[in-house]
């Protein structure tokens, strides 16, 4: 499902070059559970950025379920993160002036699908993170792992092949962050390839593959203890 094949990536800001990706090559199958690890500054964020069309490399190739994804034009890119990806991050980024239901909905109002029928998608979504009885709630009435929920449940309903998280239980205590890793396993086993960024061991320690980048350079966890 992606293949990235000698990606660089570089930030230059004035006459300073920051080498963050350096000559990265990484297979991820589709269905795949994996977790990328490393250090903060490492690198993590720019990679799933890249993954997520969100940020652009320098050289290399990046192909997304055999689309050369590369110097897209932003309504290209925008298509084509439409079209796979399901994004959710540390600090949950809901509306705070919309409900849970709402949110779950968003991503339906831009595909251009009517209220009626996005939010009664958006319960069946809440329904399956265990959320239904909360559609009403507004974020600041839910705890962090109930927002987090909310997120994925936005993430999901627009049937993505891919889901990218990047430290997704980064701000939740560790029974929260465990019962969350669950529902990534439960997304996991319907088919939907996840890739969760994160900078702790027990976390990635619930993924299938473990994928650690140090200093912008890839390791599978296999290498590091030979
Ligand atoms: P991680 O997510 O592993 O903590 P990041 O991918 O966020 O790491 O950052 C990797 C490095 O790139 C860090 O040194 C960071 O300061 C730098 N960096 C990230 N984004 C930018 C940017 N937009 N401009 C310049 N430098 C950046
Ligand atoms: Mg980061």
């Amino acid at each position: 499902m992606i293949k990235l094949s000698n990606i660089n990536k570089h930030y230059s800001t004035g006459s300073h070059d920051l080498h963050v990706l350096k000559n990265i090559n990484l297979e991820i199958g589709a269905g795949e559970l994996v977790s990328i690890m490393g250090s903060s500054g490492s690198g993590k964020s720019t990679l799933l950025n890249i993954l997520g069309i969100l940020d652009e490399y320098n050289s290399g190739e990046y192909t997304l379920d055999g689309t050369l994804i590369k110097n897209l034009s932003e309504p290209k890119a925008a298509k084509y993160r439409n079209e796979y990806i399901g994004f959710i991050f540390q600090s949950f980024h809901l509306l705070g002036y919309k409900n849970a239901m709402e949110n779950v909905a968003l991503p339906l109002y831009y595909k251009g699908v009517s209220r009626k029928e996005r939010n009664k998608l958006a319960i069946e979504y809440l329904d399956k993170v265990g959320l239904k009885d909360w559609a009403e709630h507004m974020p600041s009435q839910l705890s962090g792992g109930q927002q987090q929920r909310v997120s994925i449940a936005r993430a999901l309903i627009t049937n993505p092949k891919l889901i990218l998280a990047d430290e997704p239980t980064g701000a939740l205590d560790s029974v929260t962050s465990k019962n969350v890793m669950d529902l990534f396993r439960e997304v996991n086993k319907l088919g939907i390839t996840v890739i969760i960024v994160t900078h702790e061991q027990d976390i990635a320690d619930l993924t299938d593959r473990q994928i650690l980048l140090r200093d912008g350079v890839i390791l599978e966890k296999e290498e590091l203890n030979v």
